[in-house]
C-alpha cells in the first residue's frame, strides 16, 4: 500500500479538475501541466503534484481495484445508524442532526457538545462525526510526513520544550542537503505525496536558504509542500516561499483567548499571528491550523470558539492537539489533556468544519493515547501524520516528553499506519476540495 493512488482526470476547467478514483469524483487545483480528460494524476491536499503515464497508472490501479472496494465496504459497515441510544427530542439529537445536514454549528452548540459527560452521549457525538467524514469525504485518507529541520527557536512559548530558554536542549539544524535527502527518499522511495518542513523560529537560518531549499526540493520531488517555520519568515518570506512552490502553511494560534495567548507567548500577539494567517491564506496557501487543547486556564467556550476560529481563517485542516507539559518549561507539572477530550474535539472540528477540510489526527494525541489514531479516525479524522525526521534528531524536536514513533523507523511506522488504514477500511487518496460533481462541468476542455 503506497500514500496515495492516482486518479483519472475526467474534465478540465481552467485551472480545476474533477478527478476520478473509481468512479469517485474529487476536485482539485492543477497549477503544473496541460492536462486534458483521460490523463492520470496524483493529487494532495487538492493540488495536482504529479502526471503519471497511463500505462503506470493503470498498473497501480488494478492492483488496488479489489482493496479499494474492499475497504470502502469494510467503512461503510463501521457507520452506525443515525442518533443511536440518544433521545430523539433531545438538544443533543437537535445539534447533531444540523450539524450532519451541513448546518453552521454555533458557538454554543459547540460549548454543549464539547460539555458532554456521558459515555452514551460522547459516543453519540463521535458517531455522528464518523457518519458526517464518512459521507462527505468516502474512505480517503490523506497521509502526510513531516520533517523537523530545526529545533532552533527564537521564541519562549510557556509550554514549549524547544523554547529558546530551555538551556537543557541539545539544539540541532539540518543541513539543506540532509533536509533534500530527507524529503527525496520520503517521495521516491516511500512514495509520500505531501510533506510538510517544520521548525522552531529559526532565525539564524536566513529566509532565503529556506526559499532555496524550497525551491529545489520542489524541483526534484512531486510534492504538495507545507511549510510550518512560524512567524519570522514574515509577510514578504511567506510570498518567497510561496512562488518557489511551498502550497501550504501550518500555523496554529494556539488558543483564540487573547488573555491565555498573551501569558504564554511573551513574543507574539494574537493578532500578529492571525494576520499571518490570514496573509497567507490571501497568497494562496492552503491553511492549516489550531490550538492547544487543555491549556491551563482554558474552558469549553474557549475552545468552540478555537474551532469557529479556524472556520473563520479559513483553515482546510484542523490541527488540535493536547497540552503535554514538559518539564523543562514553566508549564511542567499542569496536566495533559484526556483522550476523551481530544476526541470530542476531533468530533466537534469535523462537525463544524466545511466538507472540503481534513481533520487529522495529530501526534501529540499519539502520545497520550496508543488508540488515538483508531478512536480519531472513528470520530471524525481523515489524515495522519507520519514521523520522517532522521531519528539522529528525531528526540531532539522535544516540544512535548515523550513523543509518539520518536524512536520508531519510518519502515515500522509505515507498516502501523498501513495496517491502521486497512484495518479500518481507509483508502490512501486526495480528498480533494469538493466532492460533489456537480460543481464540475463535464465539458472538456484543456489548461493552456
Ligand atoms: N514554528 C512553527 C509554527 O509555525 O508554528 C511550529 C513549531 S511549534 C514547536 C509546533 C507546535 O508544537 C506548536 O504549534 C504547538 O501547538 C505544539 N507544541 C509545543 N509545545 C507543546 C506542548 N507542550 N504540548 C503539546 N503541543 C505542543
Amino acid at each position: 500500500m503506497c500514500y496515495a493512488i492516482p486518479g483519472r482526470v475526467e474534465s478540465v476547467e481552467g485551472r480545476h479538475v474533477a478527478v476520478s478514483y473509481y468512479g469517485q469524483i474529487k476536485r482539485a487545483v492543477n497549477e503544473l501541466y496541460s492536462l486534458s480528460p483521460g490523463d492520470y494524476v496524483y493529487a494532495q491536499g487538492g493540488f495536482v503534484v504529479q502526471k503519471v503515464s497511463p500505462a503506470e497508472a493503470e498498473i497501480i490501479l488494478s492492483t488496488w481495484k479489489e482493496l479499494f472496494f474492499e475497504l470502502q465496504e469494510l467503512d461503510s459497515a463501521s457507520i452506525r445508524p443515525s442518533l443511536m441510544n440518544i433521545a430523539p427530542d433531545s438538544k443533543l439529537a437537535e445539534i447533531l442532526k444540523a450539524a450532519e445536514d451541513v448546518k453552521t454549528l454555533s458557538e454554543d452548540d459547540l460549548t454543549f457538545l464539547l460539555s458532554l459527560e456521558k459515555r452514551s452521549e460522547i459516543d453519540a457525538l463521535c458517531g455522528a462525526a464518523n457518519r458526517l467524514r464518512h459521507s462527505i469525504s468516502q474512505s480517503s485518507c490523506c497521509v502526510h510526513g513531516i520533517i523537523e529541520i530545526s529545533n532552533n527557536c527564537r521564541n519562549s512559548c510557556r509550554y514549549c520544550g524547544i523554547n529558546n530558554s530551555n538551556a537543557r536542549l541539545s539544539r540541532y539544524r539540518m543541513s539543506e542537503d540532509e533536509i533534500l535527502s530527507a524529503a527525496r527518499e520520503a517521495v521516491a522511495k516511500f512514495g509520500f505525496k505531501s510533506l510538510v518542513l517544520q521548525s522552531g523560529e529559526d532565525c539564524a537560518r536566513p529566509i532565503d536558504e529556506l526559499v532555496g531549499i524550497v525551491r529545489r526540493l520542489q524541483k526534484d520531488n512531486p510534492v504538495f509542500l507545507i511549510i510550518s517555520f512560524g512567524e519570522y519568515v514574515g509577510w514578504s518570506g511567506l510570498e518567497a516561499l510561496y512562488d518557489a512552490g511551498a502550497r501550504g502553511l501550518l500555523t496554529r494560534f494556539e488558543t483564540s483567548n487573547p488573555e491565555i495567548f498573551s501569558k504564554l507567548h511573551p513574543d507574539s500577539t494574537l493578532e500578529e499571528r492571525l494576520a499571518f494567517i490570514r496573509r497567507a491564506g490571501e497568497i494562496g496557501y492552503l491553511i492549516t491550523s489550531g490550538g492547544l487543547v487543555g491549556l491551563p486556564g482554558q474552558n469549553k467556550r474557549d475552545l468552540a470558539r478555537d474551532v469557529l476560529l479556524c472556520r473563520e481563517l479559513g483553515s482546510q485542516m484542523y490541527s488540535f492537539g493536547p497540552f503535554i507539559p514538559h518539564p523543562d518549561t514553566a508549564l511542567a507539572g499542569r496536566r495533559t489533556a484526556s483522550e476523551i477530550e481530544m476526541l470530542k474535539v476531533t468530533a466537534a472540528c469535523r462537525l463544524a468544519a466545511p466538507p472540503e477540510a481534513v481533520v487529522p489526527v495529530t501526534s501529540a494525541f499519539e502520545t497520550i493515547s496508543r488508540d488515538a489514531r483508531k478512536k480519531a479516525m472513528q470520530s471524525g479524522a481523515n489524515s495522519l501524520m507520519l514521523n520522517l525526521t532522521p531519528l539522529k534528531y528525531r528526540a531532539m524536536y522535544s516540544i512535548y516528553p515523550s513523543r509518539a514513533h520518536e524512536s520508531e523507523s519510518l519502515d515500522a511506522q509505515i507498516a502501523d499506519a498501513t495496517d491502521l488504514l486497512k484495518s479500518l477500511g481507509r483508502v490512501p487518496m486526495d480528498i480533494g476540495i469538493r466532492t460533489q460533481r456537480a460543481e464540475i462541468s463535464t465539458s472538456a476542455s484543456t489548461t493552456p
